[in-house]
């Protein structure tokens, strides 16, 4: 994915019929997920800090820098299965005068002509600056042999070569991944100050709308965005509260937004687009709202609107099912990993050789089901009705990025994908 310059400039106004008032900026995808960064970080202050246990901290977002309690490793150690000496001495022959292994150590010197025995992780003892492998090694008795040249600090793994004592090893705001799992224990802490989980409100509207519970009637619509709404929500660090759904009326709206905007982020599915009863932005303007877009050159997704008002963020995500699916994921997760304490939003792009050619009509940023190869190396676009397929979407593992820029792609070609 080429990724234009992260600042943004809204386009004047669009086309189509007037709303609340008139539309209040189109944005690409590119300037549309700037935007939101932007607006988040520049706003957002760290969230509270609770302390978990270190078996419970993974996926977790880490609330202050850790530092190192001693050098790594603590004393200088061997890399390899073999004998310690003094590098002068070699090649040639010695006398084995002793053995250490990991989770030992020994304090006698290694004297002109002498070898200790050693393990891998063993501490490598006063006096030996070298390790010469077993393999190259002849050993008779007391006595060992070896053709090695001399190589000061061969397979010896200095005393802090990895980190100093006192050292930051990491940094807030990183996600805790299995490796930081690894070193925090390393470092012993077993108490991990993270950021709490942002709050995040979701609210589906709509009249045709039912409980996903219900029998729905011709003309109904199960509530599906509620339930994917709130996964996304966990998956990118937030704790969902699904509200009731609103009705396609003011009263309705505006008493569920006004909850929904006592939390550190509000979701809204559907009620967007150009229709006589999508009133989501009308209700929001009349809490004062900012807009800082209202509509987005990407398909599926373009009426998405994003702003902020009495100081929370929102983001009305247009109803089908896969708009709401792939506008979270492209503009309203970075908000919620932002909010969740995050330093850097992810969005990584994986370019994967087309499997057959593709074209599409240029000027939006298409997201479309896609499947990747279990080793990324090729994508498949999949056949799909639009954006109220959910069925495609979820045989997918992933979208083809088909960039605004660009009109067709042959069989072979590279194409960005991104991860479902
Ligand atoms: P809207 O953006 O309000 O015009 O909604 C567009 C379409 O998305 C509707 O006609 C419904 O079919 C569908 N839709 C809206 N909200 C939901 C929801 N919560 N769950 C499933 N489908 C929805
Ligand atoms: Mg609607």
């Amino acid at each position: 994915m080429r990724h234009k310059p992260p600042v943004y400039e809204a386009t004047p106004g669009r086309a189509g019929p007037p709303r609340y008032n008139g539309g209040v900026a189109t944005m690409s995808f590119e300037q549309a997920r700037a935007c939101v960064i932007e607006k988040v970080r520049q706003a957002a202050s760290p969230p509270p800090v609770e302390e978990v246990l270190l078996h419970q901290a993974a996926g977790r977002i880490l609330a202050a820098a850790v530092h190192a309690d001693r050098d790594y490793p603590p004393l200088s150690r061997s890399i390899r299965d073999g004998f310690a000496v003094r590098s002068a001495d070699l090649p040639g022959e010695f006398e084995v005068v002793g053995e250490v292994r990991a989770g030992e150590r020994l304090d006698r010197e290694v004297g002109p002509g002498e070898a200790v025995e050693i393990m891998t992780g063993a501490p490598v003892p006063p006096g030996a600056d070298q390790v010469v492998m077993i393999e190259h090694t002849r050993r008779e008795g007391a006595r060992m042999a070896t053709d090695r040249p001399p190589k000061p600090g061969e397979f010896i793994n200095p005393q802090g070569a990895e980190v100093r004592e006192g050292e930051e090893v990491i940094g807030p705001g990183r996600r805790i991944d299995y490796a930081t799992i690894s070193l925090l224990a390393t470092v012993g802490t077993v108490r991990v100050p993270v950021y709490m989980k942002p709050r995040v409100a979701i609210i589906a509207t709509g009249d045709e709308i039912v409980p996903a519970g219900a029998r729905p009637l011709a003309h109904q619509i199960r509530n599906s965005n509620a339930y994917s709404l709130a996964a996304q929500v966990v998956q990118a660090g937030g704790l969902p509260l699904i509200l009731p759904v609103a009705r396609d009326d003011h009263a309705s709206t505006r008493a569920l937004v006004d909850r929904g905007l006592k939390r550190d982020l509000l979701l809204l599915s559907g009620g967007v687009s150009a229709g006589k009863y999508d009133i989501v932005e009308e209700v929001l303007a009349e809490f004062g709202a900012e807009f800082y877009f209202d509509r987005t050159l990407i398909q599926p997704g373009r009426p998405t609107v994003f702003g902020r008002a009495q100081g929370t963020f929102f983001f009305g995500l247009p109803g089908n099912p896969v708009s709401t699916m792939v506008t979270f994921r492209v503009f309203a997760q970075a908000a919620v990993e932002l909010l969740a304490g995050r330093t850097d939003p992810e969005l990584p792009f994986l370019l994967s050789r087309l499997t057959r050619p593709f074209r599409h009509q240029p000027g939006l940023t298409r997201f479309l089901p896609a499947h990747l190869s279990p080793d990324g190396s090729e994508l498949t676009p999949i056949d799909w009705q639009g954006s109220s397929d959910v069925a495609a979407v979820a045989r997918a593992n992933a979208f083809l990025v088909a960039e605004a820029d660009r009109e067709s792609w042959e069989a072979g070609d590279f194409m960005p994908a991104l991860m479902k």
